[in-house]
């Protein structure tokens, strides 16, 4: 009925849109024009630049809603309820109609992505005529079976996250993590209700790195806890001189309405206090990234073209998703694409972004 658009225009002219069969893109893209979504920052799991639908050669995979663990800022779970995870073979049908219709690059997302199955004791379903089990590991190594760049996004730092580098070492999934760690000040974690101790988790890392020796890591902190003393905020640079997180993004605390944080009687970092130290968390951080993204000069790097302008292009290497991390700036002597997975030689860098030439 798709392809003759008048007969459904004639009997339904309050129809919005009409689309062919299996065009879910277009379906999407009708919906969000008539309402386009709204972006709540304490809530959406895609940055708000991410919102509209995105190109067809990256796509958000969502493997489960809502979260089991009691992050005394976060509201989610009071909104959301616990962790529901989607059958796998629910999740990996989606991943080959996605790889079908040309996506080359796969951001997995959730609440938190390590926790995948839990709810549903890791329950197997029939993926290609044999059992899979709905786990993070499991997951990973069957989604970097079907040729697409595969990103983990929102992964809670347990200790199981070590078991994903082998695949990243392998190149089955991108070697990325985006792991918001929060903060590195046991007290501080500790009233937030977040796992791990500073000291172990730079342990995790350093294991991670030991697979995986290009692994980048994303993470988000906050900074200005109710709590957090001088003494607190200097471990947490000190942390991140050790960490040598690829990228971070920072946010000063806020006390939403509704979450834990704000009752627990303790007192309220003043207004310029977090500002302050926002200044020296993201200061800290470029030197960090910058160092960091200096080292990729020289090599040859695949890098995704997310926008082509003839022989000028804008792409991202394996090292950073779309809408919130770094850019490549490509020169090419041929056309480029975009969706094209190109390699290219990088020529120099700046605190964010790479500059390089297409060989
Ligand atoms: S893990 Fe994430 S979603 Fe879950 S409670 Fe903590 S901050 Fe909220």
């Amino acid at each position: 009925m798709g392809a003759e658009p008048e007969q459904i225009e004639q009997a339904y002219p309050n129809v919005l849109s009409i689309t062919g069969p299996q065009q879910y893109e277009s379906v999407l893209d009708a919906v969000h024009r008539a309402k386009p979504p709204l972006h709540n920052p304490h809530l959406d799991l895609i940055p708000p630049q991410g919102v509209k639908l995105t190109p067809r050669h990256y796509a958000y995979l969502k493997i489960s809603e809502g979260c089991n663990n009691r992050c005394t800022f976060c509201i989610i779970p009071a909104l959301r309820g616990d962790l529901v995870s989607r059958p796998a073979a629910d999740v990996l049908r989606e991943a080959e109609r996605l790889a079908k219709a040309g996506v080359k690059e796969l951001l997995v997302i959730s609440q938190d992505t390590s926790a995948y199955g839990i709810d549903i004791k890791y329950q197997p379903s029939i993926w290609q005529e044999r059992e899979v089990r709905a786990k993070f590991y499991d997951l990973a190594k069957e989604l970097g079976e079907m040729g697409m760049w595969v990103r983990m996004h929102y992964v809670y730092p347990s200790p199981h996250v070590a078991d994903l580098t082998p695949l990243m070492a392998a190149g089955k999934i991108l070697p990325y993590l985006d792991i918001p760690f929060q903060h590195a000040s046991p007290q501080v974690l500790k009233n937030m209700r977040r796992p791990a101790h500073g000291e172990k988790t730079l342990d995790r890392i350093r294991g991670w790195r030991e697979t995986c020796p290009d692994l980048a890591i994303r993470s988000t902190f906050i900074v200005g806890f109710p709590g957090e003393t001088e003494e607190d905020f200097q471990m947490l640079l000190d942390w991140l001189d050790e960490a040598k997180i690829d990228r971070a993004g920072c946010f000063k605390y806020e006390p939403v309405k509704g979450a834990r944080s704000n009752d627990l009687g303790l007192e309220q970092v003043p207004q310029e206090v977090k500002e302050a130290r926002w200044h020296r968390f993201m200061q800290r951080q470029q030197k960090i990234s910058a160092t960091q993204l200096a080292k990729k000069t020289g090599k040859r790097l695949p890098v995704i073209i997310d926008e082509a302008h003839g022989n000028s292009a804008k792409g991202r290497t394996k090292y950073d998703a779309p809408e919130i991390d770094g850019a490549v700036h490509v020169q090419s002597r041929r056309p480029l694409r975009t969706g094209d997975i190109v390699t290219v030689k990088i020529d120099r860098a700046d605190a964010y972004d790479l500059y390089g030439t297409a060989v």
